[in-house]
């Protein structure tokens, strides 16, 4: 006789999940996030963008914001700046996954922020401690909805701070593709299904004050909209 499973001694967490364009929802095990992957942003962060793997980081699955939903100005920050993203989804995963095999392992795209409260991320940087706190903070990981990704070509990545362009560039300047991100990632850990990578953001990061309104679209995947209240 199978023994019972033990019961759960506090309700079990809430799964996060990213709605799917059409209906259904995407969920979420891990969010990595990929550091200076626009050349320009490399520059304009005071780094040579020809002499640098790529580097990760990760966020909370549960730091999404999704639907539209308001994200507040977060604690213990004076300069919080947006970061606008291709997301990339995955369906399936594995270890030392090949470049060439990396695109079957793709479920959708989204367009995403990764939000950093860069006052922070600066001090982190200057007395060589983790960046955790600068980006994995609640509602840190505005995104939008959810699309396939068999037959899109994301194009022109561009954000808008209440209808004015703070960011535009195209996701063909990527240094490290999203193939090439993937296989690398895959020989640092295991990948899931359910995993989201956000994969750099471009050049014209700058700060948002309470009360902005943030749209982002990546052309050929969709758009990201959120409030910072
Ligand atoms: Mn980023």
């Amino acid at each position: 006789m199978p023994s019972p499973a033990p019961r759960h001694v506090i309700a079990p967490p809430i799964q996060a999940q990213v709605p799917v364009a059409g209906g259904g929802s995407f969920p979420v095990r891990r969010i990595y996030c990929v550091g200076r992957n626009y050349a320009e942003h490399a520059r304009e962060m005071g780094h040579d963008p020809d002499r640098e793997l790529p580097f990760f980081f990760t966020k909370p699955a549960d730091a999404i914001v999704t639907g539209g939903t308001d994200m507040p100005y977060p604690s213990m920050c004076k300069d919080l700046h947006h970061e606008m993203e291709l997301v990339v989804a995955l369906k399936s995963g594995g270890s030392d996954i090949s470049e060439a095999d990396a695109m079957g392992h793709v479920w959708g795209y989204a367009a995403g922020l990764d939000m950093t409260r860069r006052d922070l991320q600066a001090e982190a940087k200057k007395a060589g401690r983790p960046w955790d706190m600068a980006k994995g903070f609640d509602h840190s990981a505005p995104i939008g909805e959810m699309v396939p990704a068999e037959g899109v070509k994301p194009g022109r990545i561009e954000l808008k701070v209440n209808g004015e362009v703070r960011q535009s560039s195209d996701v063909s300047k990527l240094i490290w593709s999203v193939p090439e991100t993937i296989a690398y990632l895959s020989k640092l850990v295991r990948l899931e299904a359910g995993d989201l990578i956000f994969t750099g953001t471009p050049e014209g990061v700058a700060a948002v004050q309470r009360g902005d309104l943030l749209e982002g679209m990546v052309d050929g995947v969709g758009a990201v909209r959120v409030r910072v209240m």
